[in-house]
């Protein structure tokens, strides 16, 4: 059976490459589609993703899965369904949703700040698209990841994993998703702060690829942070992050910030320092593996205040002054003026010079 390198979609999902991250850094190693699907559809060839058309049962549990949304399916887009929700309650793969691993913590969290929320898991078992449980696990996963999420918040926005089979499902998910489109066009008529933002924010996707999931989710945060206790948080639960470059160890070469698939880290605009914004990190960790220095690193708490409304700290400055030995521009860090190109060159071989001197 052929593997696809380069996935281009399916009957059922489309695949964006440059969304990839283990497709744009040949050294990420991201693999949640993979490990999610129950048929074993993707593949990793040659540390890329591949993918067998034939095998894939089109569960949509890699929808979910995706931190960077590479993969999206064409019949239904959980950005849209979490943020109109209209009066779904229930969440139901017999009635309004696909598979409910369409949704990762970003969505439900999105969706249980405005009101509770329930997941009916009851026709999970029995599922022919369930492999021996994987897509129930991870979706409970989400579950308890969006709870713990919340909780630390200190904010009252219950998810509850309903067992019992609902009653009256026969209202097709067409008549839903009609609902939802016409949902979409009046929201989109009215001039609301939401729809602002919502503006605001897919410009800036389509050139940062920050994830549509995670600007609904600051958006939503920001609507309602009076409701949080706490904004200082652990940055384990998979949703913001953030950073620390040393400053005697970095080299200001730039590499972090070409490679950053979110522009969460940017350069100053005089180009002598590094911004970091932890609102649009996605712990991808490309800027920790392409450090040759290992200056950059993750730190154990974040700001959820500084996160959702984009502010960006300064994590390095560097005065550039000229190398005494090359004369080119380097970032200066005391001592001696002379730039790392040249003391390196010195230290490999400085000894050769000296001895065909003494010659
Ligand atoms: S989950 Fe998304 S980013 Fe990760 S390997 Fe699969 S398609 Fe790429
Ligand atoms: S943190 Fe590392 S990769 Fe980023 S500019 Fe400094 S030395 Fe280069
Ligand atoms: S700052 Fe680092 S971990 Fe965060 S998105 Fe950018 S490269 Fe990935």
């Amino acid at each position: 059976m052929a593997v696809n390198s380069f996935i281009q979609g399916s009957q059922l999902f489309t695949y964006s490459g440059s969304n990839c991250i283990r497709n744009d850094y040949f050294h990420n190693e991201c693999r949640a589609c993979v490990d999610i699907c129950p048929k074993d559809a993707f593949e990793i060839v040659r540390n890329r993703l591949g993918f067998v058309e034939e095998r894939c049962i089109e569960c949509a549990g890699c929808i979910g899965a995706c931190p960077t949304e590479a993969l999206q399916i064409k019949s239904f887009d959980p950005n849209a369904f979490a943020l109109v929700r209209l009066e779904a309650d229930v969440l139901t793969c017999k009635k309004n949703t696909p598979c409910l691993g369409v949704f990762d913590r970003h969505h439900l969290i999105t969706m249980a700040l405005e009101g509770p929320l329930a997941l009916d898991l009851s026709h999970c078992s029995g599922c022919s698209l369930n492999g021996e449980g994987m897509l129930e696990r991870s979706i409970k996963e989400q579950v308890d990841a969006a709870q713990r999420f919340l909780s630390r918040c200190g904010v009252e926005a219950p998810i509850t994993i309903n067992y019992a089979k609902q009653e009256n499902l026969e209202n097709s998910r067409r008549m839903l998703f009609r609902a939802a489109i016409e949902k979409v066009k009046e929201g989109a008529t009215e001039e609301s702060v939401m729809d602002m933002s919502l503006t605001r924010s897919h410009q800036k996707t389509t050139s940062s690829h920050e994830p549509l999931k995670h600007l609904h989710l600051k958006a939503a945060i920001k609507k309602h942070i009076v409701r949080f206790q706490t904004t200082t948080l652990v940055a384990d639960d998979g949703l913001f992050f953030n950073k620390q470059i040393t400053f005697e160890s970095c080299t200001n070469c730039g590499d972090c910030v070409q490679f950053c698939p979110t522009d969460a880290l940017r350069a100053t605009p005089d180009k002598h320092g590094i911004i970091f914004g932890s609102g649009a990190c996605i712990g991808c960790g490309i800027c920790d593996h392409i450090c040759k220095v290992d200056a950059i690193s993750t730190l154990p708490e974040y700001d959820l205040v500084e996160a959702v409304f984009d502010r960006s700290r300064e994590l390095v400055h560097y005065e550039m002054v000229k190398c005494q030995e090359c004369r080119c521009p380097y970032p200066y860090r005391g001592g001696e003026p002379i730039c790392d190109r040249c003391l390196d060159f010195q230290k490999n071989f400085g000894s050769m010079f000296t001895l065909a001197r003494d010659v």
